[in-house]
């Protein structure tokens, strides 16, 4: 039986053991970079086709694992695979944790995961291809501090509490800082958004409200000297990245697309128009959006790049795992006329980068198939660490895929969670659900003065095959009754007995008004 919540009333990649002091190669200067982002020429829209060979490789590894009975492991087959996954638990032990979440950074925009129209990516394509790629990774739910809390806690966003981008922790909740501080650690976190969370666990604390600058050197000022130096630290840093509006491109979208004479700028209320008046898109406003949030990808890069070049010249990346992520993608007009991210449920906001690296530990250059899901960071960290996880996780360590990249089975769905509503998403293999049973067209954007919010259509069931149609634009549900009700059962499965934590919370105004003015309809 599915769980009934309450929702918002009237609304809504084997492991060879080399060198520990392995540093990987430096991120290319960005002035380089930025000359080629501009001088490339622009080609037709390659991403759909990377993501289609993406999602066919994971169906082909699903599979040949389902002929070989490993359909829905959990953990490798045969004695082999037990020892194999001995082999890394605990090899961190000690060891520095770096996590680096960039937000609104969509996958397919980075040239490691396919991005091909112009080079956005160079720093973090060195830093990914540096260890072990997740080439279909999942975001919890398209929200910022819901995301971000499910990879601090490897909770569900209704197990952690935070459904909504406002909502707090529950004090007792292990996290990440909190499990690592208990084993010894510094902790610190420098964030550019979400400063007015109740954020837990930090030794040292900082956020600068959107000046990603700011964040990136008093993280480097942190790392040099995080307290007692004979500790290990954790080190996390959430950068706006490519939030919008896009203003990390600076004027950069100007020259990779110059002559545009549209309405379209690095403005939120030049974006929030499109969307409360309704405006059609043409090809040359596409065009200029594209190198809008192109142009804050380069910029994000070149964030990355300070930061994880200042800490590889202060030797705090040796004997250190860095985890790249995101929180989550952006719409970009692909549904619903929506330009942002928080209303979707599409693979555009819930497919994220994922890579970890550690030199001399994990395998450079490595692919993961597999779907999984920022709820198995956290385990993953800590078995990698040899720290004892939490009583209660809803992800699973990455270990297996870590040692065998390449091998680990079919893999397991991966599943998304939409505030306090019974909105569900599960891909499982190429197939994609979106599951609606309230039938609610969520509130998106504020409306213009006077007028409701705007609101994000999403049927009662929506199907999609991945490998055929990635940008989700034709609905199956109606002719694939088999597959429907086999991935509703997914969801019911996943979802009818895990606790539910999620309180309604009164949101401070400060943190109100944080939101209203990243775009956000604050409940
Ligand atoms: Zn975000």
């Amino acid at each position: 039986m599915r769980r009934r919540l309450p929702h918002p009333s009237g609304q809504q990649a084997p492991v060879d053991r080399v060198s520990r002091r392995s540093e990987g190669p430096a991120p290319a200067p960005y002035a380089a970079a930025l000359d080629e982002a501009v001088a490339t020429p622009v080609p037709g829209a390659p991403a759909a086709a990377v993501a289609a060979l993406a999602m066919a490789a994971f169906a082909a590894v699903a599979a040949l694992a389902a002929v070989a009975g490993m359909a829905g492991c959990r953990a490798p087959s045969g004695a082999g695979g037990a020892a194999a996954a001995r082999r890394l638990a605990g090899a961190a032990r000690g060891w520095n944790v770096v996590v680096l979440t960039i937000d609104t950074l969509r996958a397919d925009r980075l040239g490691i995961y396919g991005y091909a129209r112009r080079p956005t990516s160079p720093g973090l394509d060195a830093q990914l291809g540096a260890g072990v790629v997740f080439d279909n990774a999942f975001a919890q739910r398209a929200a910022t501090w819901p995301s971000l809390a499910s990879l601090l806690s490897g909770l569900y966003p209704s197990g952690h509490g935070v459904e909504e981008n406002g909502n707090g922790f529950p004090d007792d909740l292990p996290t990440l800082p909190k499990l690592l501080k208990k084993a010894g650690y510094g902790t610190g976190a420098f964030l550019s958004n979400m400063c007015d969370a109740n954020h837990q666990g930090w030794d040292a604390f900082g956020c600068s409200g959107g000046k990603d600058g700011r964040t990136v050197r008093e993280a480097l000022a942190w790392a040099a000297a995080p307290g007692d130096a004979r500790r290990p630290f954790l080190l996390w840093v959430h950068l706006f990245g490519a939030h919008p509006p896009y203003y990390n491109g600076g004027d950069l979208a100007d020259r990779l697309d110059p002559g545009y004479e549209g309405s379209l700028g690095p403005k939120k209320w030049r974006l929030d128009a499109v969307m409360t008046q309704h405006q059609r898109l043409d090809a040359a406003d596409l065009r200029h959006l594209d190198a809008l949030y192109d142009a804050a990808v380069i910029g994000s890069d070149r964030l990355a790049g300070e930061l994880l070049g200042g800490l590889r010249r202060a030797g705090r990346l040796d004997h250190t795992l860095v985890v790249v992520a995101a929180d989550h993608g952006e719409e970009l007009y692909a549904h619903h006329g929506y330009l942002y991210h928080a209303c979707s449920v599409y693979q555009t906001t819930l497919r994220v980068p994922l890579g970890l690296a550690a030199p001399g530990l994990l395998p450079a250059g490595a692919r993961v198939p597999q779907a999984v899901e920022l709820i198995d960071v956290l385990p993953t960290v800590l078995e990698l660490l040899g720290v004892p996880p939490p009583p209660r996780l809803d992800g699973s360590s990455l270990v297996r895929y870590l040692e065998r990249p390449g091998g680990g089975g079919a893999g397991k769905p991966a599943f998304s969670e939409y505030g306090a509503s019974r909105i569900h998403t599960v891909v499982q293999h190429s197939w994609k659900l979106v599951d609606n049973p309230d039938r609610l067209e969520p509130a998106c954007i504020p409306g213009p003065p006077g007028q409701p919010p705007l609101r994000f259509p999403i049927a009662r069931t929506e199907l999609y095959d991945l490998a055929h149609d990635p940008g989700e634009t034709a609905n199956l549900a109606a002719g694939n009754a088999v597959e429907v009700a086999l991935l509703a059962r997914l969801i019911d499965q996943r979802f009818a007995h895990l606790p539910h934590r999620a309180q309604p919370q009164p949101i401070p105004e400060k943190l109100r008004k944080e939101l209203r003015d990243l775009g956000y309809v604050a409940p």
